[in-house]
């Protein structure tokens, strides 16, 4: 740390990201993206855009949001797009926590939430999941405080219903609800329909996952349109062209091809079931994902030792060193071949060490 480093954030601990390896190829199964490249139409948009990229991009990205409107059933001023949807959960954290305002969000859940709070000095409390790694749901209701819940949650792929979600943002009205549904179109029920009828429900998604799009860094928020108006405040205070050219129009393209995105989103949920089944019959238990990834454990080798074999055999997935994780691993759901050369290299590892 130099000394010029600002006092505020001398002891933050940042996000580590998942590893993203540059020298070697692996079965990347560690970061949860698509194992589908984006849509040809967002290729094609992507490619036409690269030639304009002398001029600034439109910093209400109208064309993305018109397309998106379509998909959603929302109106223009009622979606914000991000760099990502991170950024929008950022913006979350400096539009609506503050000392009166705490945040609130599950003990195991998105690593970021705890970084953004204490990014933004904002205080927070974190509740426990319960033993079976689910929510409850009454942990959230009236609690006062500015709630983040990843529909379905990370790394465990459990969802809430839409019941329960509406349970939760019903009984805080004097508060906002953000529910983060990164991973929802791969089985759980979105809150988007929620947002005509509670004016405290922030629902972000993510392009990252179902839309191929993670490379290309695009997100976005839904909500009443005085809550995103409150976001571009904080948006037009920080990064006015936080979305760029050829993202924008990946992202149009990617909305666009709806055929693709529904095809997509079915092949990941059936392989996801389908390698569940096979992981269980080799000793594996896991949660009920409604995910892009399983999160499993092994009865015999521990969490550590099965990440670290399969990166020395060239898979890599997801490990948290913690408490009540280090057992587990998270195993992002690639393509069936993907699946298959990942349960085959699991099978070499567990005869090399039972
Ligand atoms: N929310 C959750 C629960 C996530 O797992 C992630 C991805 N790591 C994000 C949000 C952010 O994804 P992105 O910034 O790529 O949209």
């Amino acid at each position: 740390m130099s000394s010029f480093f600002s006092q505020k954030y001398a002891s933050l601990t940042p996000y580590t990201p998942g590893e993203q390896p540059q020298e070697r190829k692996y079965l990347k199964l560690n970061t949860n993206e698509s194992p589908f490249p984006p849509s040809p139409l967002a290729q094609r948009f992507a490619r036409q855009a690269a030639g304009d990229l002398q001029l600034y991009s439109d910093p209400e990205c109208r064309a993305l949001v018109k397309t998106a409107t379509e998909v959603f059933g929302v109106g223009q001023d009622e979606i914000l797009f991000t760099n990502g949807s991170d950024e929008i959960l950022n913006f979350a954290f400096m539009a609506f926590c503050d000392k009166d305002h705490p945040a609130v969000f599950p003990d195991i859940t998105y690593g970021f939430y705890k970084v953004f709070a204490e990014l933004n000095g904002v205080p927070y409390t974190e509740i426990s999941l319960q033993d079976d790694f689910s929510i409850n749901v009454a942990d959230y209701c009236g609690v006062n405080k500015t709630v983040f819940i990843a529909n379905p949650n990370a790394p465990t792929g459990i969802a809430l219903t839409l019941a329960e979600v509406e349970k939760i943002v019903a009984s805080n009205p004097e508060n906002v609800v953000v529910i983060d549904e990164a991973y929802v179109d791969f089985g759980a029920e979105s809150a988007v329909s929620l947002i005509h009828k509670y004016n405290n429900l922030l629902v972000t998604q993510t392009c990252s996952k179902s839309r191929s799009l993670a490379g290309a860094r695009l997100g976005f928020g839904i909500a009443c349109k005085e809550l995103i108006a409150d976001l571009n405040t904080v948006k037009y205070s920080t990064n006015p062209y936080n979305v760029n050219r050829m993202t924008a129009a990946a992202g149009i393209g990617a909305f666009a091809d709806v055929d693709y995105f529904a095809e997509n989103c079915k092949t990941i949920a059936d392989v996801r079931e389908k390698s569940a089944e096979e992981l269980k019959k080799i000793g594996f238990t896991m949660t009920d994902s409604s995910a892009n990834f399983l999160f499993a454990k092994h009865e015999k080798i521990g969490g550590k030792a099965l990440y670290e074999q399969l990166k020395e055999k060239g898979v890599l997935i997801r490990h948290f060193e913690t408490d009540r994780l280090r057992d587990y691993n998270r195993i992002t759901v690639g393509s069936a071949e993907q699946m298959a050369e990942l349960i085959a290299t699991i099978k070499t590892v567990l005869e090399e060490n039972v």
